[in-house]
């Protein structure tokens, strides 16, 4: 998606090699803009794949997460991060190592808001080692729903998550790819 991707270019600070900041337009301040756009995107390109709900993870992924549920006129689910477990039969919950904070956190879902015939469309705003995304998938799937696609705003594709995610037979649709970070520079596939 060119906007994003010139505006990643433009706004974007890599931290170090594995790291991008996005700070400005996505992460602490939002660009609505944008993600009206995004939305439209991943909306168009899921429209024929009967999503009955968009689910994301606090807190980064719901600003894109919105405007696709809006675009799709479905319901918009947020997955909380709990950090001790609850034991509580109305929950659903899966571990997750986090890629930034270098902790373990519990993805929790209330059992009142998925049914096994739902059909979910995953959105996040990066994928990495693909550890939320696959948290997100096994409590989606612990339900008896299915996962009919994944949607990431900015996939570093040099991580392993992308792989894992296309080998275990998800559809993956990343709206920027980043082939690398190294020497301050970066570089789409
Ligand atoms: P994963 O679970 O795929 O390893 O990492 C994805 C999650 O970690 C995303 O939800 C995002 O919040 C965070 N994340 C991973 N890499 C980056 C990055 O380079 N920059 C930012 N801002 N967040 C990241």
């Amino acid at each position: 998606m060119k906007l994003l991707e010139d505006m990643i270019l433009e706004k974007g600070k890599v931290i170090n090699e594995d790291v991008l900041k996005v700070n400005s337009f996505i992460n602490h301040q939002v660009n609505s803009k944008l993600m009206k756009e995004i939305g439209k995107e991943f909306a168009n390109h899921f429209k024929n794949h009967y999503i009955t709900k968009v689910f994301t993870i606090e807190s980064s992924g719901i600003a894109p997460a919105v405007m696709v549920s809006y675009e799709l006129d479905v319901p918009l689910v947020i997955l909380k991060k709990q950090t001790s477990s609850t034991l509580n039969d109305d929950l659903y919950q899966a571990k997750v190592k986090s890629f930034t904070k270098n902790c373990e956190y519990n993805l929790t879902l209330s059992k009142e808001y998925i049914y096994p015939d739902d059909r979910i469309l995953i959105i996040d705003d990066f994928l990495a080692n693909g550890e939320a995304a696959r948290g997100a998938i096994k409590i989606v799937e612990t339900a008896g729903a299915k996962v009919n696609g994944i949607g990431i705003v900015i996939e570093k594709s040099f991580q392993p998550g992308r792989k894992l995610l296309d080998d275990a037979g998800y559809e993956v649709y990343s709206l920027a790819r980043i082939k690398s970070l190294k020497d301050n520079k970066i570089q789409f596939i």
